[in-house]
């Protein structure tokens, strides 16, 4: 399918959030991604397609793209992105990917670095607009304090739903083992889903394996391209 390319907004730090329209409908799950393909001329060696979440939910009729712009250097997919007027298209595969959350009587916890915030994001806004809760404890890393992706509207939403809380860590205060356990404890049997840089993304499905938490108990979404957060 093609998508129509709206308008970009700066969000904090160096996170711009891309907003596409559909000429046809789309659906989606929260949590799902699209692969796109954007040919362009001098393609670095990382090519022209990159897969990206949906950051919007579903209800929000539009998709959204949200990616780090790193300001002394971007890839040439981002820096073609960078330069999308609206009305321009680009190629995009229907939404896929099983990084959902399916059962509203489970209990979770989300570890996140950074940027891998954006599939969380879709599925609380989805939640929020059906006036659902959910129980689950968001483990939140970033480098920077003053640059965590969309801390404000994760605080709203645990503000209005007393079941999600979050623990940030900053800087050299890593998601450890201890927080792991901390975090599972506070629920009943929960199920992990781990979202963000690729290198930490496997380096908690290694810890996973050596603290016993199993496949039917965890979901892991990689994003290649960045290093450890
Ligand atoms: C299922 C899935 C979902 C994903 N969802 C998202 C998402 O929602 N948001 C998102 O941002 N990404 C997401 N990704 C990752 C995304 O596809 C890209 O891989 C990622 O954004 C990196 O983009 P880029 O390769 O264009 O690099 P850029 O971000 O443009 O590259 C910046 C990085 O390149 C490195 N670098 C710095 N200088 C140089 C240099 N001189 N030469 C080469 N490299 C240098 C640095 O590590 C720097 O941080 C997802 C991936 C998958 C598979």
């Amino acid at each position: 399918m093609q998508l129509r390319f709206k308008e970009k907004t700066p969000a904090v730090g160096d996170i711009m959030n891309f907003v596409f329209t559909s000429d046809q409908p789309v659906s989606w799950l929260p949590g799902q991604f699209i692969h796109y393909t954007l040919p362009h001329k001098d393609a670095d060696q990382r090519g022209d397609e990159r897969w990206f979440t949906i950051s919007s939910a579903p209800h929000e009729g539009e998709i959204h793209l949200t990616t780090r712009i790193n300001r002394e250097y971007s890839s040439s997919f981002k820096q073609n992105l960078m330069s999308m007027n609206a009305g321009d298209t680009i190629e995009a595969d229907l939404p896929e990917g099983d990084f959902t959350v399916d059962d509203l009587s489970r209990d979770y916890v989300f570890v996140v670095g950074g940027i891998g915030i954006t599939p969380f994001l879709s599925i609380l806004k989805h939640l929020d607009h059906e006036g659902k809760g959910i129980r689950a404890e968001l483990l939140y890393a970033n480098r920077d304090e003053s640059t965590i992706p969309f801390k404000d509207e994760l605080e709203s939403f645990g503000r209005k739903h007393p079941g999600f809380n979050i623990t940030h860590f900053i800087g050299g205060n890593l998601i450890d083992e201890a927080a792991l356990r901390a975090a599972g404890e506070k629920l009943n049997d929960p199920i992990y889903f781990v979202s963000g840089p690729e290198p930490m993304v496997e380096a908690f499905e290694a810890k996973f394996k050596e603290m016993g938490i199993d496949e039917a108990h965890s979901k892991f979404d990689y994003f290649p391209g960045y290093d450890a957060v």
